[in-house]
Formats: C-alpha cells, structure tokens, sequence
C-alpha cells in the first residue's frame, strides 16, 4: 500500500513536472527578448458587478460593411450618476475607491517619492538620468522598469513602416453652441477616418470626457477603434498619492465599463508622467502603459506655444525620412490629440498623406493585440515579434495584499462627494490636477481657468506646410509643461 500510494504519488509528480515545464517554455516562447517573468494581473474584480449597456461587450461594434459616416446616436439605457465631478480630482474616500484599494497588493507597488508640484501646478522635476531609481519618464525618458516585474511600456511599433494612429483626450466636445466651433467636435474626426479607409485608432479616452460625451464614446468603439485609460482628470500621476493614482484610474475604468462595457487593458499617462510606483498600480490595476515615440506638439497650436509651420514640419520630416529610406528600425507611436479645431485639422491635413507613405492603423493592429479588453481574455494573446506588448507573461497572482507601502493619505482630497454626480468635490486642497504649467523650458501660458474642456481656441492658426523643414524634436518636457492649458481652459 505504501509502495503503491508512493508510486502514484511519485507518477503525479513527474506528470505536473512535465506540464509545468511545458507552461514553462510556452511562456519563454512567447516572451520577447525582454526576458522578465512579470508580476500576473487578472480582469479588474472591482468592475465585475457594473451594469454595462449591452451583455456582450462586443455586441456594440459593427462590421465593417456597416460602418458609415453617419452622425452620433443617441444613448441609450445609460444613468451615468454617482461620478466625480469632471475634470477634478476625484475622491478617495468613496467606498468604490477603498475597495479597489483592498484589492491591491501593496508590497509590489515601489515606494517612490510623490513628486511635487508648484502652486502652478507646474511638475518639479527633480532628478537627472544618473539618478533615476524610480524610472521617471518625466525626468530621464526611462520607460523600461527598475523592477522587473512590470513590462516595459510601449512606445513603438515593432515593424518598420507601421504608423499606429491614435488620439489623446477625448471624446472632443465643444461646449460651445457656436457652430464654428461646434462643427470640431466628434463625429467629425470618427467621419473623416471612415472615409479615409475606415482606418483604425486607438483612443486614450478622459474618463470625465466619457461621461460627459457618452454617445461619442459609443460611436468610437462601434466604429473598432481601441479605447485606452487616459485618467479620470489628467493630472501629473507621479504627484499623487497612491490613493489618489487608484481613484484617477478607477473611476476611468469604471466610466468605459458602464458606458461601452470593456475595460481596457491600456492607458497613457497624462503628460507622460509615470514612474515605478504608479506604473506598477496601474499594472496590478490590469493596464499596461502606452507612450509614443513621434510626438506633433499638436495640443501647443490651440495654446499657440507652437507654430502650425513647426508641426507642419514634423510630420513632414517624418514621411520625408520614412521616403529616404532612413526610417528602417521599427513603426511609430505618434503623439496626437483629438481635443480642439487645431489638432483635428491637422489630421485632416496630415493622415492622408500619411496614408501614402505608412501601413496606418492603431497602435493595438500594429502590435497583433487582439485582445485590449479585460472581456476578450487574459494577457496571454498578446503575442508579436519582439514587441514589448508580446512579453507579457502570466504567472501565478500573489493576491495577498500586505502592510508594506500601504497608500499615502497625505494629500488626500478628503472630500466624500463621490455619489452626487457632478458636484464639485470642494477639496479645500490645490491638487495638481489643474495643469498649465510650463515644465524646465519655463514656456508659460494663460491661466484662464474658466472655460470647460474641449472649448476651442477661435483663431484657428494655418496649417499649410512651411518651407522651412525643422529638425524633429521630441519635445516632451514642453508636453509635459503646457498642454492642458488648452485641453481644460484655453
Ligand atoms: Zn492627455
């Protein structure tokens, strides 16, 4: 009996052995050369209990043969209430907020320094690329973790000739019954792309822009564009605390689940503010960080901090390179926004030529991601070339949350008015999430702090090609200091 018993037992070792060595390699092969055995995420718990608008995720996109230009729908069966007020730093008091918090594992979360801020609003950046333990985008360009347990974000396309399209900040609206104006916002640019090949984006939606503009978020995700995170109110992440950097991605996560019923597996960082430590809470949140490697400047002419010419020259630089055959080492990740009259001409003006000279598509096309939403399945579809998004692997979730690096609360909002939809949360605090700031290159811009988000700038600067081909610039401090002067109150 005992010789039996061990024989079976020893039987049934050798066999999960050999799975597991199977797993094992299966996981190797499908890494990319990044070999690092990153920390597994699952499908956000917290969201299984939120009411979507149609029980198949899916069922909202159309084929290809119905999408058509045609103008937004109205919603339907959506009470989006019980949200923060819009574009504000949202609580994280709320009961939702907390409970996400519980489901964190804290100890994975790297114990960085939250950043400051100046009464401004302006990012204070600290350190230099020789002092970078916390891989700061802000500060060092660092995008590849310390730690190695989270993926390094993306920031290209792994094939050369590859132009993963995609827009920041929206949906766009006007809040303006001006018709000059009125005539930017969504559809339009959801139109223009259906007419020029039905091609394909991927957008980094506000989740305060989702709630607000519910119909053109629908439209979006009918229409198979990709919808990412881009924060609930597009602040500085690193200058939160972690409390804080759980509320902005909650209520965005909870913003796309109740109104197109994904959550995504994506999301940029306002600014391209990240470090380890809101890296990894976005990670253990299940989104992997997207950045870009081509950035227009484009928010900077509704701010007129650029000139249409300079980004004119940009993208004519870029096709001018990909036409020299010097653009040979992988795709791009352009920087673009869909968040005023400037930027939406610019596509206008700038994709079909774009067209002639790159495969363009989203930037989840050009990674073979067919799978950015939570519903479609876990990580392990993500499989492509050398890609960093193909060396995503999955092991066994530790879920146990411990007492290590638990969430600041030192610069809580304090405020508890989650559940009344809308209203100003009337945080006595200044949170940086009001940005218009002007970075190390001590650009300035107005401070008009009145208008809503998407208002448009009225003098339209001109978009025609200057002579003058500038040198690309990648200009991300520039970025990082002045966009939202126009996104929230140019
Ligand atoms: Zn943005």
């Amino acid at each position: 009996m005992h010789w039996s018993l061990s024989s079976s037992t020893t039987l049934l070792l050798t066999t999960a052995a050999i799975i597991a060595s199977a797993n094992e390699e299966a996981d190797v092969s499908s890494s990319s050369s990044s070999t690092s055995s990153y920390l597994a995420v699952e499908s956000p718990v917290w969201l299984a209990n939120i009411k979507t608008p149609y029980d198949n995720a899916r069922s909202l996109a159309l084929s290809e043969e119905d999408i058509m230009v045609r103008p937004l729908d109205q919603v339907k069966n959506l009470h989006l209430s019980n949200y923060p007020s819009p574009l504000k730093a949202p609580p994280v008091d709320d009961p939702e907020v907390q409970a996400v918090i519980e489901q964190i594992d804290w100890s994975k979360v790297p114990k960085a320094p939250i950043r400051k801020a100046t009464v401004d609003g302006e990012l204070k950046i600290e350190e230099t690329k020789e002092n970078d333990p916390y891989c700061w985008w802000s500060s060092s360009l660092c995008s590849n973790p310390k730690v190695d347990y989270i993926p390094e974000d993306i920031s290209y396309c792994p094939q050369a000739g590859d132009w993963g399209l995609n827009y920041d900040d929206g949906p766009y609206r006007v809040w303006s019954e001006d018709e000059d104006e009125k005539q930017w916002e969504e559809p339009r640019l959801y139109n223009f792309l259906v007419e020029h090949g039905k091609v394909k984006s991927t957008l980094f939606y506000i989740g305060s822009n989702v709630v607000t503009f519910p119909e053109a978020a629908q439209r979006a995700f009918s229409d198979g564009h990709t919808i990412c995170s881009h924060t609930w109110s597009h602040p500085y992440m690193t200058t939160l605390t972690n409390e804080q950097v759980v509320s902005e991605l909650y209520w965005t996560q909870k913003a796309m689940k109740e109104v197109v019923g994904v959550t995504p597996k994506c999301w940029r960082p306002p600014y391209g503010d990240i470090d380890d430590r809101v890296r990894a809470i976005a990670w253990l949140m299940g989104m992997r960080t997207i950045l870009w490697d081509r950035d227009s400047n484009d928010w900077g002419l509704a701010a007129q901090s650029i000139s249409a010419d300079t980004v004119n020259n940009y993208f004519q630089d870029w096709i001018d390179q990909r036409v020299a055959n010097k653009d040979n080492d992988h795709g791009h990740i352009p920087l673009q926004h869909e968040s005023s009259n400037h930027t939406i001409m610019l596509t206008e003006k700038w994709l079909p030529e774009l067209q002639k000279h790159f495969n363009v598509v989203s930037i989840h096309q050009c990674l073979g991601d067919t799978s950015p939403y939570w519903e479609d399945g876990p990580w392990n579809n993500m499989n492509t070339n050398d890609n960093p998004a193909s060396s995503v692997d999955r092991h066994i979730s530790e879920n146990a949350p411990s007492g290590e690096n638990q969430p600041s609360t030192e610069q809580n909002s304090g405020d508890n008015n989650a559940n009344i939809e809308f209203n100003d949360p009337g945080n006595g605090n200044s949170l940086p999430n009001s940005r218009i700031a002007m970075g190390t290159n001590n650009k300035t811009l107005s401070k008009d702090h009145k208008k809503m988000p998407g208002t448009v700038s009225s003098n339209a600067s001109s978009l025609l090609p200057s002579s003058h081909p500038n040198l690309l610039l990648l200009d991300s401090t520039l970025l990082l200091s002045t966009f939202f002067a126009f996104v929230l109150f140019a």
